[in-house]
């Protein structure tokens, strides 16, 4: 059976910061800048070259330093100047790169997380120290993750530890596919045995209501710190919100699929597609709600061992899914096939598409004028296709 494995980042937030953690932010931040112009100066885009070029110097310099450190810096270094020389390739970067966040990256020579006992050793200079961490219900389900990568961030929040966990699960053979369509305001999914389901998720709506308690507040509140504080609470309630709505939709979309063992997605990563969304979601957030929304999908499934596959989203939702033809609006939300007249809702074409698709994609041969039984004489109307009706506040 094919393994794959899930990455998800967790966050811990400290209960305190300790002594001396101030003081490590700024050693490490300064050595990071060195590597950054030693690899700008020699231009070195290896870290291996960088680290083997710098390391007895730094390590004459901050003695007690645990040495990891100066190999994460090299990391970070070498990551900062390659995004650098690719930005300054297109011409969007200044003279020379700097890194001016409070962030430290950690190996795992550098850490430990302890999720049983909540708290995280973590080597300084001169010792390790173990620091506790707020618990949060959703650390409880990586208890048996092997953990990563982490960075240290320093925020006006607090400090947070960011930890990057990984699972190996096995993907089964997928039996067939639950196609998905993904649009503002529903999510539309068609099973293989020829049901349709509509779940309405109201993303609209918290969207619309964001977006004036915001106008509120840039009308009323002249500019300042007050203001860009307002909208920056509003903006990450919204944000919550929008993620929570979306964990519990992944939840119902995977519950729906996991006998079938396969989930069929729309791949966002072609521009036209991108385009359209944008045009239809006003610009707001709409790139990082539907990059989110599908990778929540795509954790969510692979952890109960289905497969989720995405498929080309050219023309999904105005070609027939029946002859193949090109569709035309026949009513507002209603397509209509010249060629064979079948006729059905614009969100069951683009689901129903994305279903086809991957069944080609996987080998499995489906005349597409063979649709599933239960439409009958090519014509579906709203009400034969709604089985289930779903909503979420
Ligand atoms: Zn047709």
């Amino acid at each position: 059976m094919p393994s794959e494995t899930i990455k998800l980042t967790a966050r811990f937030k400290l209960k305190e910061t300790p002594e001396g953690l101030d003081g490590l932010f700024s050693t490490y931040r300064e050595i990071v800048n060195f590597l950054i112009t030693y690899a700008f100066e020699n231009n070195v885009t290896s870290f291996y070259r960088l680290k083997k070029e710098t390391y007895k110097g730094l390590r004459k310099e901050y003695p007690e330093l645990p040495s990891h450190y100066l190999y994460t810096a090299c990391q970070m270094a070498t990551a900062i100047f390659k995004s650098f020389r690719k930005r300054r390739k297109k011409g969007k970067a200044k003279d020379r790169p700097v890194f001016k966040k409070e962030v430290i990256m950690l190996d795992d020579h550098l850490f430990k997380l302890d999720l049983e006992n909540k708290t995280v050793k973590l080597s300084t200079p001169n010792r390790r120290i173990q620091l506790e961490f707020y618990p949060a219900k959703y650390h409880e389900k990586f208890k048996d993750w092997k953990v990563g990568q982490a960075w240290l961030v320093k925020t006006p929040k607090g400090v947070f530890l960011n930890v990057v966990l990984s699972r190996e699960v096995e993907v089964k053979e997928p039996k067939a596919f639950v196609g998905v369509d993904l649009n503002e305001n529903n999510v539309t999914l068609a099973l293989p045995n020829g049901e349709f389901v509509q779940i309405i998720t109201h993303e609209r709506e918290v969207r619309t209501g964001y977006f004036l308690k915001r106008r509120k507040i840039q009308q009323k509140i002249r500019a300042g710190k007050k203001r860009k504080e307002l909208l920056e609470k509003y903006g990450w309630r919204e944000k919550n919100r929008l993620n929570d709505l979306y964990h519990k939709l992944a939840n119902k979309i995977v519950e729906l699929a996991e006998k079938y063992g396969g989930i069929a997605l729309e791949d966002l990563t072609e521009i036209r597609k991108s385009i359209r969304y944008s045009a239809e979601m006003n610009g707001r957030l709409h790139r990082w709600s539907f990059r989110k929304l599908q990778s929540i999908i795509e954790y969510k499934a692979k952890l109960r061992g289905v497969r989720v596959v995405f498929v080309n989203p050219a023309f999904t939702s105005s070609l027939c899914p029946v002859c193949g033809g090109k569709l035309s609006p026949n009513g507002r939300r209603v397509l209509k096939c010249p060629n064979c007249g079948f006729e059905a809702d614009r969100d069951v074409v683009g689901s129903w598409n994305i279903r086809l698709r991957a069944l080609k994609m996987w080998g499995v041969s489906v005349p597409p004028e063979s649709p599933p039984m239960k439409m009958g004489g090519g014509k579906v109307s709203r009400n034969d296709v709604y089985k289930l009706y779903t909503s979420y506040g």
